[in-house]
């Protein structure tokens, strides 16, 4: 890990001492436990957010025998910095290696903490292009980062009127929550895979085996899932996760028959990029009904000539709400405006 030393040397009669600071991104004081490291298997473990510092999404750590391997490493350099530090209390041995599941940035924006001389950062190649050129001009993006300073006003609105004192510790508790992401996203450099991959590779160590797999496009064109065949485990980013995946830059009819090849893999865990991990495989089945169903619904009102803005409120998947966490009618704006733009490029 990347850290800045500031050395000052300070030399007085017959005594030298020697103060080091240490520099860390702004953003990462938070108080109580940040993660949440489940074991899932020996060396295999999921680290979930416990509220206390914004993270967004999920990352996975695989220990070695002299190494450890760190799966998507989240929203921000502060979050990454505390995951790695916390993690100090699982083991001592050396992050070496980094995966990034794809480019978004509740996934990657912890990357630059890495120090390259080190650390190896494996993405797909589309996650390298995306990360070099425009990650953060993306919709996804532009939206969380301009709602931050919003959200943090609302919290305040509501703490000035709150009179309950339980509820007015959670309001400063999320407030500075929101106030030390705003500044640690302050502190961004979007930071690409050193290492990619077009279709798949795998890492050895001792008898474990990695297997890095592009899929097929999906949530985005250059998702990977890591894949332990021997424990059959599979960490799946936001190509499946425990809820509803974000269609921003997605390809979803594509994605039902990438979502088939998953179904290939031997696993019997699935650690995902959001939500608690899980074991139910007719997961994938749900979400590949509701990727079918929103394509559908939402090209066949774009057909009749429906704004993007009233197909959000209109395409109705409430025939999903058993499986999925939907509570009325409407897919996302931001899913929709793809959908219409993926639409458009392939009529040309
Ligand atoms: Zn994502």
């Amino acid at each position: 890990m990347k850290r800045l030393l500031t050395l000052a040397v300070i030399v007085s009669i017959g005594l030298i001492t020697v103060v080091a600071q240490s520099r860390r991104p702004a953003g990462t004081e938070h108080t109580g436990k940040a993660f949440r490291f489940n074991k899932v298997r020996e060396g295999v473990y999921h680290a979930v957010g416990t509220g206390n510092l914004a993270v967004v999404g999920n990352s996975s750590f695989i220990v070695n025998d002299n190494d450890v391997i760190v799966v998507d490493d989240h929203v921000s350099p502060a979050a990454a910095t505390v995951l790695l530090d916390e993690f100090r209390e699982v083991t001592n041995k050396p992050v070496t290696t980094v995966i990034n599941t794809h480019f978004h940035f509740d996934h990657a924006h912890g990357n630059q903490i890495f120090d390259q001389s080190r650390v190896d950062i494996i993405g797909h190649e589309y996650t390298r292009q995306m990360l070099l050129s425009n990650s953060i001009g993306m919709p996804l993006y532009k939206n969380y980062l301009t709602g931050l300073p919003g959200q943090i006003d609302d919290l305040k609105k509501r703490l000035a009127t709150e009179s309950d004192a339980t509820t007015q510790a959670m309001l400063e508790r999320q407030i500075k929550v929101a106030e030390n992401n705003l500044a640690s996203q302050r502190e961004l450099k979007p930071t690409p895979p050193n290492i990619t991959l077009k279709d798949r590779m795998t890492l050895y160590r001792g008898s474990r085996e990695i297997q890095i797999r592009y899929l097929g496009r999906g949530h985005t064109a250059g998702d990977v899932v890591v894949f332990l065949p021997n424990e059959k485990v599979v960490m799946t980013g936001d190509f499946l996760t425990a809820g509803m995946s974000n269609l921003s830059d997605s390809y979803p009819d594509e994605w039902v028959k990438s979502l088939d090849e998953l179904k290939k893999l031997d696993f019997d865990v699935v650690l995902p990029g959001h939500g608690e991990a899980f074991t139910d495989k007719a997961k994938i089945g749900y979400w590949q009904d509701y990727l079918r169903d929103a394509w559908t619904e939402v090209s066949r009102l774009k057909r009749e000539g429906v704004s993007a803005e009233d197909a959000s409120k209109r395409a109705d998947m409430t025939k999903h709400a058993a499986h999925l966490p939907i509570n009325g009618p409407g897919v996302a704006l931001i899913g929709v405006q793809r959908m219409y733009d993926l639409i458009d490029q392939r009529a040309k």
